[in-house]
């Protein structure tokens, strides 16, 4: 609520890029973020995990104030913020491995999430030898590991074709069926309609519109947004 967030820098002006946001996500629905490149989808998600500091507003994760209650929500939140990096010589059921170890993730897990993410026939291959769409999917297997109850996924579909996409959106189906509350971001309508019950679309680090998918989206020509936004707005 009223999240402000202005980044400073050494040379030139400072730069708005949250400029007070409104977002709320309600529980087991999956959310989509949406806004052009540069609109502050990201720097919101950071700031959100308490990866970044707020200039001004409240944010509340499972219901908790943040950045206070991050410790204790941390095995309850999975979420990818930065395209990840991997050790290409790893194996995917390594690298899971690794991480399920670090967070204290019992083994059973590892095959859980790469059968949920559909790599299992290539679990035992070297990350490097893996398609962009492979390796977004061995994030969303990362983030799915603690079988959080609240995932957040920054632009999950980067990169990837109609085809990649389909099966993000399928996975992401399968979670949120199972009770898993989902935030999404990206830059394209057409996904978040696809997908998304609810939405909140930011433009210039404002939310200029926010609800069902059904009520504040409908496809335009040549996919420009056009917006109901509410009188309150
Ligand atoms: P994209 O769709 O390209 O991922 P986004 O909606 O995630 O964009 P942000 O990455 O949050 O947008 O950026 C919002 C604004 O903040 C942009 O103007 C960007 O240039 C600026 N910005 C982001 N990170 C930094 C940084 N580390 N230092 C300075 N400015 C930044
Ligand atoms: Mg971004």
């Amino acid at each position: 609520e009223g999240l402000v967030k202005t980044y400073q820098s050494l040379f030139g002006k400072p730069r708005v890029a949250l400029d007070r946001l409104d977002m709320v996500v309600a529980q087991g629905e999956i959310h989509g973020f949406l806004g052009p490149n540069g609109s502050g989808k990201s720097t919101a998600l950071k700031t959100l995990l308490g990866l970044l500091r707020p200039d001004a507003g409240t944010m509340r994760i499972l219901g908790r104030p943040v950045p206070r209650a991050l410790p204790a929500v941390a095995s309850r939140v999975g979420a990818i913020v930065e395209a990840p990096a991997f050790f290409g010589n790893f194996t995917a059921y390594k690298t899971l491995a690794l991480l399920a170890k670090a967070g204290g993730v019992p083994k059973h897990r590892i095959g859980v999430v790469l059968d949920h993410v559909g790599l299992t026939d290539r679990a035992e291959d070297q990350v490097k030898s893996y398609s962009l769409g492979m390796r977004q999917r061995l994030a969303v297997a990362s983030a799915l590991l603690k079988d959080p109850e609240l995932l957040i996924l920054d632009e999950p579909n980067n990169g990837l074709d109609p085809a990649g996409i389909r099966e993000m959106r399928d996975l992401l189906r399968e979670q949120a069926d199972r009770g898993m509350t989902i935030v999404i971001s990206s830059h394209i309508l057409a996904e978040i309609q696809q997908v998304c019950d609810s939405v909140t679309i930011i433009s210039r680090g404002r939310t200029v519109a926010a609800g069902p998918v059904s009520e504040v989206l409908a496809v335009a020509d040549r996919g420009t947004y056009r917006v109901r936004v509410d009188d309150h707005h």
